[in-house]
């Protein structure tokens, strides 16, 4: 991936300089970037009103100090963030990773990458990110509770239904959230809907929990009729990840026809090779919070690799990246290509390296990028914050349907935004990322000329 427009390499270059010290985000403002192009040679205007330049600076980025108490009295201290983006369309709205290699930099690069999709699912939803280098795991639940309830006497200050609206993400779920939203409560004498992720006994939406893993199938079932006259039915699917996205992505490939034949966590993975059982995944993951490998004890006759990358060593022919950022590189990708993949879609936030999204791009591998693929867990989300504001709920029905009225959508604006601005590789495939990017981007864009200089 490479910028040539002038404009838009001067912009990188300041990033560059100003962020030198921020990979990821470096990575997600070149890889936004280098597909614009055909856009700002359109639209001269933007350079005027030093559009870019803000595009890619936080509104706001704060930093903030979590000190709790664990089980055996001691103190300790974790980093907090809140990034707040770009609110041109709508609130700052975006998940909070608990993990210990959160930093500004990946918070950074997740808002503003946040700010692309949630342009794509035609809700009125800003860009925004946050998280902690707290670990949830081996944790007891009175720890994460005094955790989550001194990380949101501070986040309190910054979030509100009409200004921030958070979520969970990576090591936060409806355990943490509900832990969270009763401390902002308690804080604020309120009850409102400034989070989402929610219980369904107070205030959370039917179908949330299972929102971005079905979308993605939505987006994929979608995606292979349209440029390949193909369906999901019976294609042998490999699945990285075994959290909330990787286990209803694999719950809809499994209704939609597909074998799924393989899970990972960050120890290693699973390969079953008559089929993953969910179920036994499900009392793993979900009721004992415990690791992949206990597979085996249910199911002998699979196979556990120590190390999870080796998972992209399994021939395939839909690969689905679930786990995490870069942990798929270009070596992966053409061990893939060689078994013959026929698609790649992202249910993770940039899991695919871009030399690896290159090396897809280039062999005709059907590819969709996460900030697409994955976005119907903030659709969902966005559907939440309706229903909270019209103190009432919709049917699983209702929601599963709006749902994939919004992921086809999604799928069709990439697609038609990459036709139009010619984005396709040599086999005339649509390039999905640069359409992607270019239709979030052209909503944000407007918004912000409409708003003046801010
Ligand atoms: P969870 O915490 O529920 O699950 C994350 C999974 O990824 C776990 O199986 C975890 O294993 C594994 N994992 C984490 N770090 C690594 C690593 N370094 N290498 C390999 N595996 C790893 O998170 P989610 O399922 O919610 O999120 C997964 C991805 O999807 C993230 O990129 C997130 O940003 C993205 N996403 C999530 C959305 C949502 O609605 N939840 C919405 C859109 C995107 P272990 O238990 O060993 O850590």
């Amino acid at each position: 991936m490479s910028i040539k427009n002038p404009y838009l390499q001067k912009v990188y270059q300041q990033v560059c300089q100003r962020d030198a010290n921020e990979p990821e985000f470096l990575n997600a403002v070149m890889e936004v970037l280098s597909t614009l192009e055909p856009v700002i040679e359109k639209h001269p205007e933007y350079e005027a009103a030093g559009l870019i330049e803000r595009l890619v600076e936080p509104e706001r980025a704060v930093q903030f100090r979590v000190a709790w108490q664990d089980d055996q009295g001691k103190t300790q201290v974790n980093r907090a963030f809140r990034v707040q983006f770009n609110s041109a369309i709508g609130p700052y709205k975006g998940g909070l990773r608990f993990h210990p290699s959160v930093n500004l930099s990946i918070i950074k690069f997740l808002a503003f990458e946040q700010t692309f999709k949630n342009s794509l699912t035609g809700l009125p939803m800003g860009g925004g990110k946050g998280g902690s280098d707290f670990d949830p795991k081996g944790k007891s639940d009175a720890e994460i509770m005094r955790f989550c309830q001194s990380f949101m006497t501070e986040l309190s200050r910054y979030i509100g239904a009409e200004t921030d609206v958070p979520a969970g993400d990576i090591g936060v779920g409806g355990r943490e959230i509900g832990y969270l939203f009763g401390q902002y409560k308690r804080l604020q004498n309120r009850f409102s809907g400034i989070l989402t992720g929610k219980g369904l006994s107070y205030g959370g939406s039917l179908v949330r929990t299972q929102a971005t893993g079905y979308g993605l199938l939505y987006f994929v079932q979608e995606m292979l009729s349209v440029m390949a006259n193909d369906s999901v039915k019976d294609k042998v699917t490999v699945i990285s990840g075994s959290g909330n996205v990787a286990i209803y992505a694999a719950e809809k490939a499994q209704e939609l026809g597909a074998k799924v034949v393989a899970l990972s966590d960050s120890n290693g993975y699973i390969y079953d090779k008559n089929g993953i059982d969910l179920n036994v995944v499900k009392q793993i993951k979900e009721v004992r919070r415990g690791r992949i490998r206990e597979y085996m004890d249910a199911v002998p006759s699979a196979e556990y690799h120590e190390g999870c990358r080796g998972i992209w060593s399994i021939p395939c022919e839909i690969a689905l990246p679930c786990a995490t950022q870069n942990e798929l590189l270009l070596e992966d990708a053409e061990k893939l290509i060689a078994n013959g993949v026929k698609l790649v879609a992202e249910g993770a936030n940039m899991p695919c390296a871009l030399d690896a999204v290159a090396a897809f791009q280039n062999s005709g591998v059907l590819y969709a990028p996460g900030k697409a693929a994955n976005a119907g867990g903030v659709a969902t989300s966005g559907l939440e914050m309706c229903q909270n504001a019209m103190k009432y709920s919709w049917s699983k029905e209702e929601v599963d349907q709006k749902l994939h009225q919004i992921m086809v959508g999604i799928f069709h604006d990439a697609y038609n935004a990459a036709k139009e601005y010619n984005m396709e590789n040599e086999q005339h495939q649509a390039n999905l990322l640069a359409g992607a990017n270019i239709a979030g981007f052209a909503k944000v864009a407007d918004a912000m000329m409409a708003q003046g200089i801010l």
